[in-house]
């Protein structure tokens, strides 16, 4: 479990991990249970959304601000919770003029018709991430889609997410210490091209 811990030794999970885990709980015990990382190629999407990341970082700094009411924004920060026990980069993190801040995520992806719950999860680990270290108001936050022209989803949390989000977690970590086996995705159509089909029974 090498990856989990921050300096002081709190078993730590990421938001990318969660997002692994609602694709599939099994990864989660692949990957922390017998310390089986996945292919890099499977990663393409995650590296290829760090340089996008990039671009926008030295591009789009103030295009947001007037969409949205946003009157301040920081760029990749850095938040951990050792409540939540979730650390992770939040892309920009933005000062909205109703005193709210709200995580700003780009995705490498199209928008289709709906933001995706592992997405949306993503998102609403970032909001608890920042309510707990700004103490501050979260109500909202938003995706980009760099391959949809950088559509821009809103999304409006509610209790019932940041309860979703909790209980994600808790299941995560109870694969992790508890060493149990998970079941399978209930999309099995994935099964075919995961790279750990030849050892999942
Ligand atoms: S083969 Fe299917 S069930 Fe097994 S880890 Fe991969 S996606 Fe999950």
């Amino acid at each position: 479990m090498s990856n989990l811990f921050d300096d002081e030794s709190v078993p730590m999970i990421t938001p990318s991990e969660v997002i692994e885990h609602l694709y599939c709980p099994r990864f989660t015990y692949f990957m922390h249970c017998l310390q089986i990382p996945q292919h890099e190629d499977q990663r393409f999407k995650v590296k290829k959304g760090r340089e996008v990341h990039k671009d926008k970082e030295e591009q789009n700094r103030t295009y947001l601000r007037k969409q949205l009411g946003c009157v301040k924004k920081e760029i990749s920060v850095y938040l951990a919770s050792k409540s939540l026990r979730v650390r992770g980069i939040v892309d920009e993190v933005l000062f909205l003029d109703d005193n709210t801040l709200a995580p700003l995520d780009y995705k490498y992806a199209e928008y289709t018709d709906k933001v995706f719950r592992t997405l949306k999860t993503q998102s609403v680990l970032y909001a608890l991430l920042i309510m707990e270290n700004y103490k501050a108001p979260v109500t909202r936050g938003y995706i980009c889609y760099t391959r949809s022209g950088n559509k821009l989803k809103e999304i409006l949390y509610t209790e019932k997410d940041f309860d979703y989000a909790k209980k994600v977690i808790k299941e995560i970590f109870n694969i992790i210490q508890r060493g149990v086996f998970p079941k399978r995705t209930r999309w099995k159509n994935q099964c075919p091209d995961c790279c750990y089909r030849n050892i999942c029974s």
